[in-house]
């Protein structure tokens, strides 16, 4: 395979928001892939689960637009959205526990 060829599932992950306003990418391997099944997940999906990965916190960078945070529950678990298209794109948690969790919908290649 030719340098480069694999370029869609390398890093940085480039991801963004359905509209496209917020866009941002992830500098690092994900270290897991989740089903998440809490109750919270369900109401903000809509569906039996959110599929997420987890990336190293620092690794989260945002390259455009300014996500605003919803799904509020509580201080500790920051769900970070698109303003004008409300996508849910990952979450953050207070104190930051090493790592974020990321809506595999959000990802360019998901
Ligand atoms: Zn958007
Ligand atoms: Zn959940």
């Amino acid at each position: 395979m030719k340098p480069g060829a694999n370029h869609a599932l390398s890093t940085p992950y480039r991801s963004g928001c359905r509209c496209g306003r917020i866009r941002f990418r992830i500098d690092a391997t994900p270290m897991m892939t989740m089903a998440c099944h809490c109750r919270g997940c369900q109401q903000m999906s809509g569906s039996a689960f959110s599929l997420n990965v987890a990336v190293p916190s620092a690794a989260l960078i945002v390259t455009q637009g300014e996500p605003v945070i919803g799904g509020l529950h509580g201080e500790q678990v920051r769900h970070h959205h698109c303003d004008h298209c409300k996508s849910w794109l990952f979450t953050r948690i207070e104190p930051d526990p090493g790592f974020a969790n990321v809506r595999v919908g959000a990802l360019d290649t998901p």
